[in-house]
């Protein structure tokens, strides 16, 4: 059996139908996480297997909680090593992507991914989503904004939301620990121009994940995202 056939028959459970060449990109993006990693701080998992799973399947586990099919752009709030945003982008390749970090050096590796795996229509943004989300090119231009692992419900809802076109939707990845949260973050949802949908609780091979799913139903007033920091030290309550 090879190595990733684990991984072929979890994303086949999915409803995708990998091809040699995605799995083949998982497999030089996980050798090249491994390479960079002993450089510069990108992930804490390592082994083969759990960064196939608790990196890359639960990235694309986004799946069972949206329709994929609806959305033509996507941005990744503080991607880090590029989860979600480079497995969406693997599995889905007609989304265009954009892969938000503060930290350049973690984009540096990024970019070099894209270019080994050859991914078209990527692209990585260098900045605090706080500023990014001001610029018009950005600012509610994203059918989808994606966060995982960066703050709590209710600072991401300000850094995220303003990010989502009207209609569109914000999708945050989350441990099932998230029933406080989200009644903290409901304040912030609603300033924001958000509206709370519905949370989808799943098992992760074993582990217990949580996607939070906002839809954005009004424009985000001018005055947010606050300066760069106030969302996460003084979250909106
Ligand atoms: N999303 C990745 C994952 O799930 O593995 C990375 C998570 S890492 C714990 C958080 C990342 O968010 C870091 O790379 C950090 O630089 C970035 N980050 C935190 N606050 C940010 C902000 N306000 N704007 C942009 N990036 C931010």
């Amino acid at each position: 059996m090879k190595e990733n056939e684990f991984f072929k028959e979890q994303l086949t459970a999915y409803g995708f139908e990998p091809s040699d060449a995605q799995l083949s990109s998982f497999d030089r993006y996980y050798e090249m996480l491994i390479e960079w990693n002993e450089k510069i701080n990108l992930t804490t998992i390592t082994e083969y297997k759990e960064v196939f799973v608790k990196h890359f399947l639960d990235s694309v586990s986004i799946i069972k909680a949206y329709d994929m099919s609806k959305v033509s752009s996507i941005i990744d709030v503080g991607t880090g090593a590029g989860f979600p945003g480079i497995p969406i982008k693997i599995m889905f390749p007609d989304i265009h992507v954009t892969l938000l970090d503060s930290l350049n050096k973690r984009l540096n590796f990024l970019n070099e991914v894209i270019s080994e795996l050859t991914l078209k229509d990527i692209y990585t943004v260098h900045g605090r989503a706080e500023d990014i989300a001001k610029e018009t090119k950005h600012r509610e231009m994203y059918d989808l904004c994606v966060s995982r692992a960066v703050a709590n419900l209710s600072t991401l809802s300000e850094l995220c939301i303003p990010f989502v076109k009207i209609n569109g939707s914000f999708v945050s990845y989350k441990s099932e620990k998230a029933t406080d949260e989200i009644k903290d973050a409901d304040h912030a949802i609603k300033i924001m121009g958000g509206s709370f949908q519905k949370r989808i609780d799943f098992d992760l091979d074993g582990n217990n994940r949580t996607f939070i799913i906002i839809d954005k139903i009004s424009c985000t007033p001018k005055k947010y995202p606050r300066k760069a920091g106030t969302p996460a030290k003084e979250p909106l309550r």
